[in-house]
């Protein structure tokens, strides 16, 4: 089988996992005990955040260690409910569900949700989320590459605007869901003015179940424990997945995009172009060289993602976060989609060490499918 479902969880990185392992076992004891055991683990939770400020360019107390991006982007939305009375968000409305339900659940207590919606080429364009913002606005949550068709956002020039935007009048707390950026494309962190963001350690090998939130203004968490990573997001660390997402942050941040996913990415748009009735979405060069959103109207993307598993690829029908539910198309259609496009979707996503051949592979695997079952009918 060929996996290319890295945008919903990475292959373990073996090496990552083995250290993660051994220092695991040697400082198994609760990071919160005084003995010396305990001390042990703590020290290692304190380097694993020294190592992974260092690693993304924040201050080691602005690393927040959580069980992964749904709890860090939940924790930021969520924290308003116990901050404020009043006052309006601002989301993208192509937005993960681990940002836009929390975003939904804030509004039904009474803080209106303001999506700013963006083009066929799924860029959301800084004036029109400027024209949202106003001096009611607390909160703006936008997404850097977008998880279910890679388009890239212009997150510095979004957040520049925001910040000059004089009809504020307070500084609005600014939320990046960087989970589909952090470790493939730049890393935005150093010299974006962003209050706090949201990564995935299972994103890039490390075990799922770990995340890390850039914290750099005060948030009150909703909820409550002991006073772990100093009380902002409380209970036991699991040194293992807080090791290896450290080590997973070290090995692909530096590494910026790798010219294999490059050349793979362009080759595969290239094949494709050639598969009649195949479209890629979106239309845009601004895209993550990892994944690729394509459609085969008028054959729903669950058949598809069916006879390409039978091929021997692995691909999904876009967000796994959403496929366990009845599929909405909620992204596709926001980008102006219409449901015959958007219900034929499938990503494909991989990581940096694809090659050309494989992806020429699957765009031929895509052709013999289409073709094969294009005249029948489906409801
Ligand atoms: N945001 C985006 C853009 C994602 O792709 C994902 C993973 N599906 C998440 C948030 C949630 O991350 P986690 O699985 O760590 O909760």
């Amino acid at each position: 089988m060929v996996y290319l479902d890295w945008a919903a969880a990475a292959p373990r990185d073996r090496d990552i996992w083995d250290e993660a392992r051994a220092v695991d076992n040697e400082a198994f004891a609760n990071p919160s005990s005084p003995h010396r055991l305990g001390r042990r683990a703590a020290d290692r939770i304190e380097e694993a955040h020294a190592r992974t400020a260092a690693t993304v360019g924040v201050r080691s107390d602005e690393i927040v260690f959580t069980s992964g991006a749904t709890e860090s982007n939940n924790m930021v939305i969520s924290s308003l409910l116990i901050r404020e009375t009043r006052g309006n968000v601002v989301a993208s409305a192509i937005e993960h569900a681990s940002v836009f339900e929390p975003c939904k659940l804030l509004e039904r207590c009474g803080f209106p949700l303001r999506l700013v919606k963006c083009g066929r080429d799924g860029r959301i364009d800084p004036d029109s989320v400027v024209r949202k913002v106003d001096s009611e606005t607390l909160l703006l949550t936008i997404m850097h590459v977008n998880n279910e068709t890679g388009s890239i956002q212009p997150l510095a020039d979004i957040v520049s605007a925001v910040r000059a935007c004089r009809r504020s009048g307070r500084r609005i707390h600014i939320h990046a869901d960087l989970v589909q950026s952090t470790g493939r494309i730049h890393n935005p962190l150093p010299k974006v003015d962003l209050d706090s963001a949201s990564i995935s350690g299972h994103k890039l090998g490390a075990p799922r179940g770990c995340g890390v939130l850039v914290l750099r203004r005060t948030i009150e968490a909703i909820y409550r424990g002991g006073g772990h990573e100093s009380g902002r997001r409380p209970g036991t660390h699991n040194l293992f997945a807080v090791w290896a997402t450290m080590r997973a942050l070290e090995k692909t941040v530096p590494a910026g995009v790798s010219s294999g996913a490059r050349a793979a990415h362009d080759a595969l748009l290239r094949e494709l172009a050639h598969v009649p009735g195949c479209v890629v979405i979106p239309d845009t060069a601004h895209r993550s060289p990892y994944i690729c959103s394509l459609s085969l109207p008028p054959i729903p993307g669950e058949v598809i993602v069916r006879l390409l598993d039978e091929e021997g690829y692995t691909i999904s029908t876009g967000a796994a976060c959403a496929t366990n539910r009845r599929r909405d198309n909620r992204v596709l259609r926001a980008m102006g989609y219409d449901e015959r496009l958007a219900g034929s979707a499938v990503r494909v996503s991989w990581g940096p060490d694809i090659t050309v051949d494989t992806v020429v592979g699957f765009a031929r695997a895509v052709a013999r499918v289409f073709s094969a079952v294009k005249h029948r009918t489906f409801r």
